[in-house]
């Protein structure tokens, strides 16, 4: 009987389910969406037994669609929405509250009142991370302060915190096993990325009894074995990475220098730095990308804010294309931007400027610039944005750039990516599986079982899409960049900060 990895992707707007073969092929899937709550301006919540519920449904579903049972299983990989924060009642397993999604900003007063007090560089060192509510630590204080009676309960034992993976792994093995990966603890602003623990003076700041916490293990072991979900069987639990370490990892970014840049609606970018664990002057994250064994690997976390929105801000605002694929075909009707730039800082400018103030701009028109420059400037924008953040990590970390790996909606436009590699100067590689964050999961998972061998293997069961090499002589990549770098310029002091 043929077996199989399972992955499991629980994501911030749904469920998924993926089983992968031994070539890495992905044979059988479901997904189901999740409600999304927004009790008060900028808070979001999901309902954490719709999470346990819908993952159980998808299972189900995965298993039906590829025709396999869940007894032709051998591992389960689990990777999640990052930094979501959920307490439970350990005996009854009952939430206090709702899960406090990555995206809510409730804890905004707890993290100035930190900063205020001067604990933003320890929680920087310490943890690699800024004190932003986007990270679990200052979400689990909001729900020890706010739900009467839970401190107490928390410091007797009676709680238990996890991010999505701890919930779902608990629940999976029946309450058996209360912990999280490093990964996903590299996220909470309560773990020390240096010494591998729980920091108990950050644990002190903030108040939180250290009962509450999961234990941490690698991102590739066996952790237990499944008692619900999978019509009895005993499946082994064996990988857990937050989504965007998954997708690393899934991209085969293995060795220091490797990045990878997810292009959704936002950009993600990872680069590995090997065992370095690399400070950033540029403001951005130190995270941990994956340990395995005893090997712990770091990673260097910066983010576009926005990327395909432009793409959809050109069809949905503009009217100038009717999909967001059609922006190649009008992009290559010219033959470079004719010095237009647009600077797509709609929610301000992050890495390496920092700017929340800083807002949109259009530059260098003439009388000949036409729609499809400036869809061209569009696509090039997302590039430019990307070279930002990638020479901001090759200066913090004093490491060579190595073969950038790309996936989500927008990588799959050919204009952009050439572009990519063109203004980088480095090899852009498409894999021909968009599912990189499930996959890395899956990987985790089946290395641990040995269903897989090692990471040699996983690269041979690689499939490429499509490999982009750098082309442009180096003068003009140059002279593409200074006309960007005048373009932010510009931006920056449209905010009145910039001269
Ligand atoms: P998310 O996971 O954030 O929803 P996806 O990975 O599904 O995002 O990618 C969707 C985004 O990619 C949208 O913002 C869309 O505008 C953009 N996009 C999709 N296809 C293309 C394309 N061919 N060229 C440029 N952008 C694209």
């Amino acid at each position: 009987m043929e077996k199989y990895i399972m992955a499991i992707d629980q994501g911030t707007t749904s469920s998924r389910a993926l089983i992968f073969n031994h070539q890495g092929q992905i044979v059988g899937r479901a997904q189901q969406e999740i409600r999304q709550f927004y009790p008060a301006p900028g808070w979001v919540e999901h309902d954490p037994e719709e999470i346990w519920r819908s993952t159980t449904e998808v299972i189900r579903d995965a298993l039906q669609d590829g025709e396999i049972t869940a007894g032709q299983i051998a591992a389960l990989g689990l990777t999640n929405q990052r930094e979501t924060t959920i307490i439970w009642d350990q005996k009854t397993g009952k939430p206090i509250y709702n899960a406090i999604v990555w995206q809510c900003r409730r804890s905004t007063g707890i993290c100035n009142h930190l900063k205020n007090e001067g604990y933003q560089e320890l929680f920087k060192e310490k943890t690699g991370l800024v004190l932003d509510p986007y990270f679990s630590g200052t979400k689990v204080k909001w729900l020890l302060d706010h739900v009467e009676g839970a401190r107490e309960r928390a410091g007797k034992g009676e709680l238990l915190f996890g991010t999505i993976d701890s919930w779902l792994v608990w629940k999976l093995t029946a309450g058996k096993v209360h912990l999280t990966d490093y990964t996903n603890a590299s996220r909470t602003l309560l773990f020390n990325i240096n010494t591998l623990k729980w920091d108990q003076e950050l644990l002190k700041i903030l108040n939180i009894p250290k009962e509450i916490l999961p234990e941490v293990k690698s991102s590739s072991e066996v952790y237990g074995v499944t008692a619900n979900g999978f019509d009895g069987q005993a499946i082994p639990i064996a990988g857990i990475a937050g989504d965007q370490q998954a997708a690393t990892f899934g991209q085969g970014c293995f060795e220091e220098g490797m990045t990878k840049i997810t292009y959704g609606t936002g950009g993600f970018m990872l680069m590995n730095t090997g065992s370095n664990i690399v400070r950033s002057k540029k403001g951005l994250l130190t995270t941990i990308a994956w340990g395995i064994k005893d090997r712990v690997d770091y990673a260097l976390e910066g983010s576009i804010f926005v990327a395909g929105a432009a793409v959809q801000w050109l069809r949905d605002e503009l009217g100038l294309i009717d999909q967001a694929a059609d922006s190649a075909f009008f992009a290559g009707k010219v033959d470079d931007n004719n010095g237009v730039y647009l600077v797509p800082a709609f929610t301000g400018l992050g890495a390496p400027y920092w700017d929340p103030e800083a807002r949109g701009i259009l530059t260098g028109l003439t009388l000949g610039c036409n729609k499809n420059h400036l869809i061209r400037a569009t696509l090039e924008a997302l590039v430019y944005q990307s070279k930002d953040v990638l020479l901001a990590m090759v200066e913090d970390a004093g490491i060579k750039l190595r073969a950038i790996k790309v996936d989500g909606g927008a990588a799959k436009n050919d204009l952009m990516m050439q572009f990519l590699a063109d203004l980088t100067a480095s090899l852009v590689e498409r894999p021909a599986s968009i599912e990189s964050t499930a996959t890395g999961a899956a990987y985790l998972a089946g290395l641990a079982t040995g269903f897989w061998t090692d990471q040699k293997e996983l690269i041979a069961n690689r499939e490429i899409d499509q490999t982009f090499r750098a082309k442009m002589d180096k003068a003009r990549q140059e002279e593409l960049y200074r006309g960007w770098k005048q373009a932010i310029k510009t931006a920056l002091y449209w905010t009145g900060k910039g001269v």
